[in-house]
């Protein structure tokens, strides 16, 4: 039977679009790129990390490269107008993309973490003060959860943790009781990169808003995965990376409503982000450039919209079935192991990932024999440590699923999990 056997895309049409699935994987990592006679294929599940790169954005980037690489903004000569024009419109796919109203609230930053920073410097060192408190879950990222309690150090702000619940969801009672009077932003996580559960954050929206705080959603699982819509969820702002979403490293999305981004001053200064300069002052260019210092990630924010394009080609609906297909097929093929632990919600409610332990085999040691096999996974706390000593556990070993993937690597790495058990039992 062909790989795209029931699916709700079609899977074998798109790994043929990833040149890197042709890989073959066998530990030898001295030439990055090169495969050995005896080196086996590459199940590649550590989507939640980084995803693969299909051939049309490999194409825009080396497109880039070969025809009309120049700066942006600053020229008048036809190839910095090209990429002008190639850069500025990337912002309004992407606006597009998540249902933003233009370019306006659109700011191209380096990843996840610099626009979550952005927020937290920009805003939050010039609105938190002491008596205010910022409303974070136990299961943020650390992109999240250190920049706040950095910034609420700073200021004196508290910062409060909305509890888990013991079948991985977040606790909403909780929610309702952090959030306050006192509350000035509340931060939460779309989808959670370790529990797999995919939070409502509308509804913390609709809270946030009742006490006149402002909604951050950590969209880095969730808008590579999900249809997002940002005035459904009304987020105030939201964040994600292009690299989990097809496209390249070095870019990542801030969508701030616009009034918000007008009112904030900028985060880092320098060139293309100003309008005039003299020697005592200087005013800001209109957004979302007033946010963009220094030459940007001119490349890298063109292959991001090709990327987006090439997604919803697929359609995000049927990404976000073919993902909760994955991750409930790997939820019960894990669960049929009675000394593995699952973290987060059951199989049939949970995002494209699966975080878990063996009993009696470190996490490290487990994708270390799942590597002999040629299975890539994550192991360690995944940037959410805090949560792991929660959970009363050090790290835990994650699979992670995209469009390419399908259920015989699945069943390659609980083949590869069978092994570590006989090795360590
Ligand atoms: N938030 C979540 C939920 C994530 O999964 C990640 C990446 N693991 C990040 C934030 C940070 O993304 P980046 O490293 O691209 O800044």
């Amino acid at each position: 039977m062909g790989v795209q056997e029931s699916y709700p895309i079609d899977v074998e049409a798109i790994r043929a679009d990833f040149p890197i699935l042709d890989r073959q994987v066998g530990g030898n990592v001295e030439s990055p790129g090169e495969s050995d006679d005896d080196d086996q294929p590459l199940y590649y599940l550590d989507n939640a990390a980084t995803s693969q790169t299909p051939e049309p954005v490999i194409e825009t980037i080396s497109d880039y490269y070969r025809n009309y690489n120049a700066n942006v903004h600053r020229g008048i000569h036809q190839l910095s107008q090209e990429a002008s024009v190639a850069y500025e419109e990337a912002h309004d796919t992407v606006a597009d993309f998540i249902g933003a109203d233009g370019r306006e609230e659109i700011v191209f930053t380096k990843n996840t973490t610099e626009s979550e920073n952005l927020v937290a410097y920009a805003w939050g060192l010039a609105e938190l003060g002491p008596g205010d408190s910022v409303v974070l879950s136990e299961m943020e990222h650390h992109a999240s959860l250190v920049t706040w309690q950095q910034i609420a150090k700073r200021t004196g702000a508290e910062v409060r943790y909305i509890r888990i619940t013991d079948d991985g969801y977040l606790d909403m009672d909780h929610a309702a009781e952090l959030i306050d009077d006192s509350t000035k932003m509340v931060s939460v996580v779309h989808i959670s990169n370790t529990m797999g559960a995919v939070n409502p954050v509308s509804d913390l929206a609709d809270m946030a808003h009742d006490h006149d705080a402002l909604m951050f959603v950590d969209g880095a699982q969730s808008a590579p995965t999900h249809p997002v819509d940002v005035q459904d969820i009304d987020a105030d702002f939201f964040a994600f990376s292009g690299h989990k979403m097809c496209g390249p490293t070095g870019i990542g999305v801030l969508y701030g409503k616009e009034h918000l981004l007008e009112s904030m001053q900028p985060y880092l200064y320098g060139g293309e982000m100003i309008r005039s300069v003299t020697y005592e002052d200087a005013t800001w260019e209109d957004l979302p450039w007033k946010f963009e210092a220094g030459t940007p990630s001119i490349s890298q924010g063109i292959a991001l919209a090709a990327a987006i394009e090439y997604l919803e080609d697929i359609g995000m609906a049927s990404i976000r079935d073919h993902e909760e297909l994955l991750a409930e097929y790997a939820y019960d093929r894990l669960s049929e192991f009675d000394d593995v632990t699952i973290y987060g919600p059951p199989g049939d409610d949970r995002g494209g990932l699966v975080a878990f332990n063996v009993d009696g085999v470190h996490a490290h040691d487990l994708s270390s024999i799942c590597n002999d096999h040629g299975v890539a996974i994550r192991a360690g706390d995944h940037c959410t440590q805090p949560l792991h000593d929660k959970l009363g556990v050090p790290a835990s070993a994650r699979g992670s699923f995209y469009i390419y993937n399908t259920r015989e690597e699945i069943d390659a790495l609980v083949d590869a999990v069978a092994d570590a058990r006989d090795l360590f039992a």
